[in-house]
């Protein structure tokens, strides 16, 4: 029974794409590829929880992958069969968006057959891992690095006491009391759908809710349920410092996660009909470019100055702290989303059993300035997630390179190659 739906599989791309033949591959083949794909990514989260993040494609298809039951094994040996089929690239296409669907197939299945590699107990470095997983190889930095960012830090915070003090004291007062959290949240959300919506319109409908829960091992987190609709759910474990709600609002929200599940539904899903959208796996290559153009997305939706004076002028006020240090914190955050490539090494290091999670506790507090409390619930989240944390930093990066690279200095041009990305099957090796 689960080999049902592959044998005619073989037979139409065979025919389709086979060598000697002058014509275009007929791209429907491919329909037949991703159902399939779904399928094998729904019977993997039958065995890893966090593998799907979002599924709101046909019932029926849960249905086949309840029905089939697979085992890891299976999934991947299934995997790697589509990928014989699919071959190492994609034919010339007519549409090259169809090449993009062939080659996004492609190398989403070579990741879901390293998760289920993983998953059946193979065991990969942390690089092996980023590369396997996230289609990337992620840097390397020492101690020296991360030091040179902390002597830039130590002089913006002047005072007496170690600078993780220092730090942490700047940061105290900057936390929104626990009443202001929400009008906060609501008034950086509407502020970063706006700038968003400047630039291109949201599909019709589409909008989220919002949700305050303790307890999970990460700080914000949008759930995408298709319909253009997200809940995005907010971590109250700890304070939350002033700067996060814009960084949250656009990341989990707009121009971020929301935005791009909610595109790629309208162009691809509901316009192409294209059922592997409906799906999207945890651990894969498109994390990557999920979490950079959050990430990135909260420059685009507010350049350096623009975030500044909105963050000093409308939410210091509203949280009640002191709009003063709106600037001082603007600088302090560039040299601290530098020191956020500590938490990589951190992960490399541990996972790779060079430091226990005591030692990983202390390099994360040295080089990542966080309290005991907070170095503890990240190291929970490694645990969890492993390299994907690659994603926030590295994913930035490559998507403003991209950004910048793609539409210079003209803003319009910045945004339309934004747009772009959130609306197509776009994957790290588009990046480079
Ligand atoms: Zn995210």
């Amino acid at each position: 029974m689960r080999l049902r739906p592959y044998v005619p599989l073989v037979f139409v791309l065979a025919a389709g794409c086979g060598p000697g033949r002058a014509a275009p591959p007929d791209p429907a083949h491919l329909d037949a590829v991703a159902r399939r794909y779904v399928v094998l990514g729904l019977s993997l989260g039958r065995h890893d929880p966090n593998y799907v993040d979002a599924y709101y494609g046909p019932d029926s298809l849960r249905s086949v992958a309840a029905a089939d039951s697979m085992s890891v094994s299976d999934v991947r040996a299934a995997a790697e069969s589509l990928i014989a089929i699919l071959g190492d690239s994609a034919p010339a296409y007519t549409d090259s968006l169809v090449t993009l669907r062939h080659r996004y197939l492609r190398v989403q299945l070579g990741s879901m057959a390293a998760r289920a590699r993983m998953l059946g107990g193979e065991r990969l470095t942390f690089d092996e891992e980023a590369q396997a997983l996230y289609d990337v190889v992620p840097p390397h930095y020492g101690e020296a690095h991360f030091d040179s960012l902390l002597a830039q830090l130590d002089t913006l915070l002047p005072g007496r006491g170690q600078l993780a003090e220092r730090y942490q004291r700047f940061r105290d007062r900057l936390m929104i009391p626990g009443a202001k959290v929400d009008t906060v949240f609501k008034t950086a959300i509407a502020a970063c759908r706006a700038r968003t919506l400047a630039h291109f319109p949201l599909p019709p409908g589409e909008r989220f809710d919002l949700e305050y829960v303790k307890g999970t091992p990460w700080n914000a987190y949008n759930w995408y349920k298709g319909g253009y609709r997200s809940l995005i759910q907010v971590n109250l474990d700890f304070p939350i410092p002033l700067d996060r709600a814009v960084d949250l609002a656009c990341h989990e929200g707009y121009p971020g996660h929301h935005v791009y599940n909610a595109l790629l539904e309208q162009a691809l899903v509901r316009g192409r009909g294209w059922v592997e959208i409906s799906m999207y796996p945890l651990f894969s290559p498109q994390s990557l470019i999920a979490e950079g153009t959050a990430n990135f997305g909260i420059d685009m939706a507010f350049p350096p100055a623009e975030r500044v004076a909105f963050e000093r002028d409308s939410l210091f006020s509203l949280a009640g702290l002191d709009p003063s240090l709106a600037a001082r914190n603007a600088a302090v955050r560039r040299i601290v989303e530098g020191l956020n490539y500590a938490r990589n090494e951190v992960a490399r290091r541990y996972l790779d059993g060079q430091l226990d999670a005591a030692g990983a506790r202390e390099m994360m507090r040295r080089y990542w300035l966080i309290t005991p409390d907070a170095a503890a619930k990240t190291l929970r989240f490694i645990d969890t997630y492993r390299s994907y944390v690659i994603n926030y930093n590295l994913g930035r990066d490559l998507v403003a390179a991209w950004v910048e690279r793609t539409g210079g200095d003209v803003v319009a041009a910045r945004w339309n190659a934004f747009h772009a990305l959130l609306s197509a099957p776009h994957l790290p090796g588009d990046l480079r």
